[in-house]
């Protein structure tokens, strides 16, 4: 059961993303809520540089999985960020990226609608478009590709992915596939995206992209897994698949020496 708020609360709630770890990739107008807020409730992935944006006075609550800890139940994130509006605090829901994409904003803003409170919702850049960047890799090049798809590579058991049917339709409309969270079970999207691609699809892999420590490696399909072990790549991190990844003048020396290459930061 959702409690209304008191009719007198001048709370507000901003769900606010945080771009991809690079504070300057910041919008303005997040920094600005950041500003305001008295409350903020910050996720994993978040640069800490970014709360210099807050005020000494503003509380502020990590709830991801930061030093080892399982992550903070939804449900509780849910609670604490009304209590905390119907109390006439200014929260600000920082989240890594962007918060509808793969951040779970939407079940937070659904709930806090059915309270009755309004959420506004600042855009981040969303990993999958800051990592392909950082290589200057162009996800959508009209030589290579007709569109893209942002995937997770991490779903419930219930709902799983068909890869090999994704791979097909990937191919056939030239589309080029941005994974999040794709680097645990690596192992089976490789295998299944191979039945529908060519082995020879270019690959890159882009951890810690926009930060002093962004590594990368560019390689084949066939040789994802080999290549995430052997350049000992980890999350967090985004997957690029198709001929996009070809488009990039600046890697085509590197991987003529058919080495995946981390870059220098
Ligand atoms: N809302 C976030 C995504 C959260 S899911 C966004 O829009 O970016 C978490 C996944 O995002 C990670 O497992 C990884 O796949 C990707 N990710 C987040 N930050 C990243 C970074 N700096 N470099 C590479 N991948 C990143």
């Amino acid at each position: 059961m959702i409690n209304l708020p008191p009719s007198n609360s001048n709370g507000s709630c901003t769900l606010v993303g945080a771009g991809p770890g690079d504070p300057e990739l910041i919008t303005i107008k997040a920094m600005k809520a950041i500003q305001k807020a008295s409350l903020i409730l910050v996720d994993d992935l978040v640069n800490d540089a970014i709360l210099d944006f807050a005020t000494p006075a503003a509380r502020i609550i990590y709830v991801g999985k930061r030093g080892g800890c399982k992550s903070t139940p939804q449900a509780f994130i849910h609670k604490l960020m009304l209590n905390a509006v119907q109390e006439g605090e200014h929260v600000v829901r920082l989240k890594g990226g962007d918060p509808f994409i793969f951040g779970r904003g939407g079940e937070e803003i659904k709930y806090l609608h059915q309270a009755g409170i309004k959420v506004e919702v600042i855009n981040g850049i969303t990993a999958g478009l800051a990592a392909p960047s950082a290589l200057g890799l162009p996800l959508t090049h009209r030589a290579y590709a007709h569109g893209l798809v942002f995937i997770t590579g991490h779903t419930p058991a219930e709902t799983p992915i068909n890869w090999q049917n994704l791979a097909s339709t990937a191919h056939q409309a030239r589309l080029t596939l941005v994974i999040y969270m794709g680097m645990r079970n690596a192992q089976k999207i490789q295998a299944d995206l191979l039945v529908g691609l060519p082995a020879q699809t270019p690959v890159a892999i882009i951890q810690n992209a926009s930060l002093p420590q962004q590594r990368h490696a560019i390689t084949r399909l066939y040789q994802l897994c080999a290549t995430i072990e052997n350049q000992q790549l980890a999350s967090p991190s985004i997957i690029v698949v198709g001929d996009v990844v070809h488009g990039m003048t600046a890697l085509s020396s590197a991987e003529s020496h058919n080495v995946a290459t981390a870059s220098a930061a």
